[in-house]
């Protein structure tokens, strides 16, 4: 199964993937992810992503589309994969067509998760990341079992993202508006868009999720 999860920050696709990926036995593959880990890692990329990121901006196109193109290859997305965070502009989409294509490849569907924006403010306010393994929390309807720790085998620290602060949010939510919505109507004219209703418990969205999944 290939699928891309289009939504707002802070819709929760992360939280989904970790369980969509256990039952159908994906792979998530998440630029924001991707782009941390090489922050952290001091790279090249990590470095001209940096600013960008800070300010709740998108990385430049052709820097992302290089980086998917490297990650599409690996061995471990044969089983199939989720792309979270990519693509999120229209020539993004056009270049993951591209890439597809040389590779043989076709996307089963394209998951639209759908959240009002002063939910999606309360929400990333109130999340909280690892700084080792990445898992996300929120303080209220997903805590840690012990404040500020990780309940995974790193128990690592939590921390708040940078972008994850009020002024950073209210720049991603408007940059995602302006340059991510229109995939919607990119991938409807393709008939592959599953719009997905994210207000809830994390459990009942994710039946609605596998209800569209499970047809494929
Ligand atoms: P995320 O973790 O998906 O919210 O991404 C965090 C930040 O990484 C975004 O605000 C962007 O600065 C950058 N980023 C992640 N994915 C992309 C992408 N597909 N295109 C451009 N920038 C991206």
């Amino acid at each position: 199964m290939k699928l891309i999860f289009l939504g707002p920050p802070g819709a929760g696709k992360g939280t989904q993937s970790e369980r969509m990926c256990a039952d159908y036995g994906v792979v998530q593959l998440s630029t924001g992810d991707i782009l941390r880990a090489n922050r952290k890692a001091g790279t090249e990329l990590g470095q001209k992503a940096q600013k960008f990121m800070d300010a709740g901006e998108l990385v430049p196109d052709q820097i992302i589309i290089d980086m998917i193109k490297e990650e599409l290859k690996k061995p471990e997305l044969s089983k199939g994969y989720i792309l979270d965070g990519f693509p999120r502009t229209v020539p993004q989409a056009q270049a993951l067509d591209k890439l597809l294509e040389d590779m043989g490849q076709k996307l089963d569907t394209v998951l639209v998760l759908e959240v009002p924006n002063e939910e999606l403010v309360k929400r990333l306010t109130a999340r909280r990341v690892c700084r080792v393994c990445g898992k996300s929390y929120h303080l209220i309807f997903k805590p840690p079992l012990k404040e500020g720790i990780c309940d995974q085998p790193c128990g690592g620290e939590l921390y708040q993202r940078d972008d994850d602060k009020e002024g950073p949010i209210m720049n991603r939510l408007k940059v995602y508006e302006d340059q991510t919505f229109p995939l919607i109507d990119y991938y409807s004219s393709k008939n592959l868009a599953n719009k997905i209703h994210g207000l809830g418990e994390i459990g009942d969205i994710y039946s609605r999720i596998k209800t569209v999944l499970d047809k494929f």
